[in-house]
C-alpha cells in the first residue's frame, strides 16, 4: 500500500497530537511528512525524533535554532520563518495537510495547501471564517478535497448525499448541537466572576485552551456557524443550532421531507480525524465505542441569547458586508487573549467582539485577497487591543 504523507501544522496541539495518535494506529497507512509547532520545544522536539518528519518547522528563528541543535543527526531539516509554514504544507510530495494552527495565523499556510491541490484536513475553523469566499475558490481552483475535522462539520459531512450538487434541493436546513459548555446553567449574573481556569474547564471534550474559552461564550459555535455556511454553501437561514449537553449526537441533516440524518459517537476528536485521514474509507480510531444501554438520556434545549449573547453574531456577520466575520474572529481571538491574560472579565468579551465589529466595517474589495483580509484582521485586532484596554475589570 502507498502510504499517505501526512503534514500536519500545529503536530504539539490538542488536534495534532490526536491526529500522531491516528496515524500511530496505522503505520502502514500513513507517514508523517512535516510537523509544525509554535512553542512547546521539548514536545515538538521529542515528536521530531518519534516521527523522523523530513521537515520539522519553527516559525520563530530563535526556536528553531535550538530545536535544529537538538536535532543535529536525526536527519531531520528544521525550517523557519512563517513562510515556511505555506512551503510545506504546498510541497509536492506532501499528500495530506492536517490544519491544526489555532486562529488566522493558519489562514496562509491553508491557503497554499489549498491551492497546491492537496487533501485538506481543516481543523483550523478561524481559516475559514477568515477567509470565505476566497478560501473556498482556493480550494476549488486548486483541485484540492477539503475534509472537515470539526466534529460538527464531520458529523453534516457524513450525513450529506455524496451528490454534492443537490444539497441545496434534498437538505431544508442543518442542525449544529452544541454542548453548552461549563456555564450552561451557571446563573447568568455570575458569568462576570469567570476565571480563565473555570472556562478551560470543558465537560464533555478536552481541547487546547483558545476554543475552550470559545466553548464557554458559545462563540465556537459562532465560528461553526460560518464555517458551515462556506463549508456546505448553506444560506445562513438554513444553519440552527440546539444544545445538546450530552455530546452524543455530533450534528444533524434535516432533509425536505423532514427525515432527520445525524451522526453519534463518544466526544473523542479521533472519529473525525480518522474519517478525514482515511475517507472515503474507515479506519480504527482509538475512540470508544458508545455503550447506549448506559446512555441515560439525550436532551436538546435552545441557546439563550441572555447567557450566549455571542451567538446571534454568526448571522449578523454573514448579513454584513463580506470581511465582517474577518472582523468578527480578529476581535474574538484578541478578547479571548485578553481574557486569559486576566486583562478583561469573562462577560467583557462580548463587549470588546460588539464594539470592534461596530468600528471596523470592511472596505469594499478587501475581502477579495489575501492581503486585503490580512489587512482588514490588523485593523479590527487593533480596534480590539485599544477598547480592551479602556475595560475595566
Ligand atoms: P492548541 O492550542 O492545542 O494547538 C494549537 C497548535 O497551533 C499548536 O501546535 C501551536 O504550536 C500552533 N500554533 C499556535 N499559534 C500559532 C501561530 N501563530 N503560528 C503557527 N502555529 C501556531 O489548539 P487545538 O485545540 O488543537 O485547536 C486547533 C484548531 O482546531 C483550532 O482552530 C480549533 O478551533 C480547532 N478545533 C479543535 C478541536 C479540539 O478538540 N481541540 C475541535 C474542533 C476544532
Ligand atoms: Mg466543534
Amino acid at each position: 500500500m502507498i502510504k499517505l504523507r501526512v503534514c500536519i501544522l500545529g503536530s504539539t496541539g490538542s488536534v495534532g497530537v490526536n491526529t500522531l495518535d491516528v496515524m500511530a494506529r496505522h503505520p502502514d497507512r500513513y507517514e508523517v511528512f512535516a510537523l509544525t509547532a509554535h512553542s512547546r520545544l521539548d514536545e515538538f522536539a521529542s515528536q521530531c525524533l518519534n516521527w523522523r518528519p523530513r521537515y520539522a518547522v519553527m516559525p520563530d528563528r530563535q526556536r528553531a535554532a535550538q530545536l535544529r541543535q537538538r536535532l543535529d543527526g536525526s536527519g531531520v531539516s528544521v525550517l523557519d520563518g512563517e513562510a515556511a509554514l505555506s512551503e510545506v504544507a504546498a510541497h509536492p510530495q506532501a499528500d495530506a495537510v492536517m490544519a491544526a494552527i489555532v486562529g488566522a495565523a493558519g489562514l496562509e499556510p491553508c491557503l497554499a495547501a489549498a491551492r497546491a491541490g492537496k487533501r485538506l484536513l481543516l481543523a483550523n475553523k478561524e481559516a475559514l471564517v477568515v477567509g470565505g469566499a476566497l478560501f473556498m475558490r482556493a480550494v476549488q481552483e486548486g483541485g484540492a478535497a477539503l475534509l472537515p475535522i470539526d466534529s460538527e462539520h464531520s458529523a453534516i459531512f457524513q450525513c450529506l448525499p455524496e451528490d454534492r450538487l443537490r444539497w441545496g434541493v434534498t437538505i431544508d436546513h442543518i442542525l449544529l448541537t452544541a454542548s453548552g459548555g461549563p456555564f450552561l446553567s451557571r446563573d447568568a449574573a455570575s458569568l462576570r466572576d469567570v476565571t480563565p481556569e473555570q472556562a478551560v474547564a470543558h465537560p464533555n471534550w478536552v481541547m487546547g485552551r483558545k476554543i475552550s474559552v470559545d466553548s464557554a461564550t458559545m462563540m465556537n459555535k459562532a465560528l461553526e456557524v460560518i464555517e458551515a455556511r462556506w463549508l456546505f454553501d448553506l444560506k445562513p437561514e438554513q444553519i440552527r443550532v440546539v444544545i445538546h449537553p450530552q455530546s452524543i449526537i455530533h450534528s444533524m441533516v434535516v432533509c425536505r421531507d423532514h427525515s432527520v440524518l445525524a451522526q453519534l459517537g463518544t466526544p473523542d476528536m479521533r472519529v473525525p480525524i480518522a474519517y478525514g485521514l482515511a475517507w472515503p474509507e474507515r479506519v480504527e480510531s482509538g475512540a470508544a465505542q458508545i455503550d447506549f444501554t448506559r446512555v441515560a438520556a439525550l436532551s436538546f434545549q435552545p441557546a439563550d441569547p441572555e447567557r450566549f449573547p455571542g451567538l446571534q453574531l454568526a448571522w449578523a456577520a454573514l448579513a454584513a458586508p463580506a470581511g465582517s466575520t474577518a472582523v468578527l474572529n480578529a476581535a474574538n481571538e484578541v478578547a479571548v487573549a485578553a481574557f486569559l491574560a486576566g486583562a478583561i472579565r469573562f462577560d467583557q468579551i462580548h463587549a470588546v467582539n460588539e464594539h470592534t465589529i461596530e468600528h471596523s466595517r470592511p472596505e469594499h474589495g478587501e475581502a477579495d485577497s489575501l492581503e486585503g483580509l490580512l489587512g482588514l484582521d490588523g485593523r479590527a485586532r487593533a480596534v480590539a487591543q485599544t477598547y480592551s484596554r479602556t475595560l475595566v475589570r
